[in-house]
């Protein structure tokens, strides 16, 4: 029977570039590539105006604090470094280039000259850091440090192939054609953190994938997979975790607090060519869909590429288009700039010609408790969303509203139309802001 946590929702898939092989678009006119595409610290630039640069050179550093490199992930010339604000409206230092087309490799790039069986769990950190390796969807964090904070505390690791956000192909596609870069970079990390075996967790709806992935690993003893029940949110890590082990992480705590650490698929990819080729994360695979997109399809782009481009790429639209999403429509933020680029944490675009009003009309709680039972985290999202309404964010506190992960199965699910969810977010920014206040001893 397929594993499943209590709570979440069933929502429409679209899931209409499943069969679609993944198209590259390997050539951008230019990218722009933020310095700040995890959480941690941003990058300083370690270009300047007017430098050529080569595919796969570091091009921005962290000079302090937790972080990895930032990558050309096209040859060719610099020609600016902005500050561009991005969809959460932070102003972010930005490396224009101007690709050159011709595809030039930096002579840094170089595979792992060791030994796979006696890698150790240092090299592995340098590596995957030196790759510039985060998570690879939403608010990423930094591989290596996650890796680290896995050290001696975990005994399951798990491999997250759950899609669980309508449309987003991206990791399916990469299951299908690139088995065994999930597949060996998942090894990788198994033999840094000292596990025998992985569970490789994909959920019942993509029955080729888990059929070829059990055949690659049949008898391996280093991997197992685990069917999951299609139900959203399954990709989210405690849910998953739950589903996998009946584990439950409490408040405030980690994965590795519980023994678990989860890698997404794309993640596992891409510590794999960072170690057999020496590439590090400059390309990822980009759901370009919606409801007026000439030709849907999964394309692995450039870091930095323009949305812009990318829609280009895949025909363009069928009509004028209203409103443009980074992510799946559940967690995604909306964007308004075209020009946004690809980032490390961009599963999908999608672009749609009339934008969903529902959050613009007058709504009203009809107390029919559909969100409570939605709500993965078991909390009561619309006292919470009362109470964030009205400007008590004390009682938001207590209800703990910081527990939420703004998943959006309680909005989706709200006859009323409550935007219970952007409620929930602003709650939880202003009790971060008081906090902040409190803790840098400002009253
Ligand atoms: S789902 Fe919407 S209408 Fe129903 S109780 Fe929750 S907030 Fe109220
Ligand atoms: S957005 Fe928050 S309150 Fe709503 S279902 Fe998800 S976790 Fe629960």
């Amino acid at each position: 029977m397929a594993l499943t946590f209590r709570g979440g929702i069933h929502v429409p898939e679209e899931k209409n570039t499943r069969t679609k092989g993944v198209r590259s678009f390997d050539n951008p006119r230019t990218v722009s590539i933020p310095m700040l595409q995890h959480i941690g610290a941003p990058c300083t630039p370690t270009v300047k105006k007017g430098d050529k640069v080569d595919m796969g050179q570091v091009i921005g550093e962290v000079t302090q604090g937790l972080g990895c490199p930032v990558h050309a992930s096209v040859s060719g010339t610099v020609i600016g470094i902005e500050q561009k604000s991005n969809s959460m409206g932070v102003a972010v230092t930005h490396v224009i280039i101007e690709n050159d087309m011709l595809g030039r490799v930096c002579p840094d790039i170089k595979p792992y000259s060791g030994s796979f069986t006696d890698i150790t769990f240092d090299e592995v950190v340098d590596v995957v850091r030196r790759a510039g390796i985060s998570g690879m969807g939403g608010a990423t964090f930094p591989t290596y440090a996650k890796i680290q904070s896995a050290k001696d505390k975990v005994d399951t690791l798990i491999v997250n192939c759950a899609e669980c956000e309508p449309y987003i192909t991206a990791n399916h596609r990469l299951l299908l054609e690139e088995p065994e870069a999930v597949i060996g970079g998942m090894k990788i990390l198994l033999r840094a953190l000292g596990i025998r075996c992985g569970d490789i967790a994909i959920e019942d709806n993509k029955p080729d994938a888990i059929k070829l992935i059990r055949e690659m690993t049949k008898g391996s003893g280093y991997a197992e997979v685990k069917v999951l029940k299609t139900k959203y949110p399954q990709g989210d890590e405690r849910q998953l975790i739950y589903a996998i082990t009946g584990k439950e992480i409490p408040a405030g705590k980690l994965p590795a607090d519980v023994g678990c650490v989860v890698f997404n698929a794309e993640t596992c990819a891409s510590v794999y060519r960072a170690f057999v080729y020496g590439m590090p994360l400059i390309k990822r695979i980009v759901t370009v869909d919606g409801d007026c997109i000439a030709d849907p399809c999964s394309v692995k782009c450039p870091i930095g590429t323009p949305y812009r481009e990318l829609i280009d790429f895949c025909g363009g639209t069928t009509e004028e288009y209203e409103y443009i999403v980074n992510g799946g429509p559940m967690m995604g933020q909306g964007q308004w700039d075209v020009d946004a680029p690809v980032t490390k944490g961009t599963s999908a675009v999608l672009v749609f010609a009339s934008k969903d009003k529902a959050y613009e009309q007058p709504s009203t709680c009809i107390r029919c408790g559909r969100c409570v039972r939605a709500c993965q985290m078991r909390l009561m999202p619309n006292y919470i969303a009362l109470f964030s309404r009205e400007g008590k964010y004390e009682l938001c506190e207590q209800y703990d509203v910081m527990s939420c992960v703004e998943c959006g199965a309680c909005t989706y699910v709200c006859p009323g139309a409550v935007p219970i969810t952007q409620l929930n977010r602003a709650a939880k920014a202003k009790i971060n802001e008081k906090r902040r206040l409190m803790k840098g001893g400002v009253k």
